[in-house]
């Protein structure tokens, strides 16, 4: 039986009196939950202050991006080192909004996947297809080609400290959240795709889905066998909105074993 994960996506929102509202909201509530882990990922500023509002409790923190390069001439970038440095355990790599404002490409978002684990972090791996790829019928093919990207040039084992997000572009901050059905035929077909590589990596990977995840949402979609928990945005934002998010998360855990 995997864990469960379920992480925050702050994106760039936030501020000092608004994040320590929020995780002093959050952290008693998800203090005693078993069978699950819990991070959150805010902007680069605010990673010393989550660092030190988060210690010694079992929220681990991350970030939302990271350079490919581990230091130089890279006016305005952030090195997976400095992450490390701050407490981070989760990096974000390959995020949809990164790859469409920011022109992330496979290759791009491989380099930084790698670099996140030089650093020792822990790299969420985001896939997913346009809208229009879907209605085209080749979200598979989009998905393989972004998955083997990065498979290809780290290899299986990699994927022993990696987790992978499901991310359809098209569900994320729509409200329109993909059925269990569209969830769980992805991520069958990515554990199926890693399978081929060693079965057992393909196994214990977590596999979480994003777009639109609410606590009214979590559970069904948590319950499904190939959905190990969530990437969550706008609904990260508020304490008790995410709280019962986890709570749903595990409450699935439990009624799958
Ligand atoms: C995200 O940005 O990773 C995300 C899933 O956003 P939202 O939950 O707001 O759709």
């Amino acid at each position: 039986m995997r864990t469960k994960l379920v992480v925050g996506n702050w994106k760039m929102n936030g501020g000092l009196a608004e994040n320590e509202r929020l995780l002093k909201a959050l952290i008693p509530q998800v203090e005693g939950l078993e069978g699950i882990t819990v991070g959150v990922c805010a902007p680069f500023p605010y990673l010393a202050q989550i660092q030190s509002l988060l210690l010694g409790t079992p929220i681990a923190s991350g970030a939302q991006a990271v350079s490919h390069h581990s230091s130089g001439a890279y006016t305005g970038e952030v090195a997976g080192a400095m992450l490390s440095d701050f407490g981070c355990r989760f990096v974000i790599v390959g995020h949809s909004e990164r790859r469409a404002m920011y022109g992330e490409s496979d290759e791009v978002v491989a380099d930084k996947f790698i670099a996140a684990q030089r650093a020792g972090l822990t790299p969420i791996l985001c896939v997913g297809e346009l809208l229009e790829e879907r209605q085209r019928g080749v979200t598979e093919k989009v998905i393989a080609r972004q998955l083997d990207a990065v498979v290809s040039r780290v290899g299986i084992a990699a994927f022993e400290n990696a987790v992978l997000a499901y991310e359809p572009v098209w569900a994320i901050g729509t409200g329109q959240t993909a059925t269990p059905e569209q969830a769980q035929a992805v991520h069958a077909f990515i554990r199926d795709r890693l399978k081929t590589q060693d079965k057992n990596v393909a196994e214990r990977v977590l596999i979480l889905y994003g777009g639109s995840v609410k606590a009214s949402n979590a559970a069904q979609l948590c319950s499904l066998p190939d959905v190990d928990g969530g990437l969550v945005g706008g609904a990260s934002l508020s304490a008790q909105e995410f709280a019962d998010i986890c709570r749903a998360a595990v409450s699935e855990r439990i009624n799958k074993i």
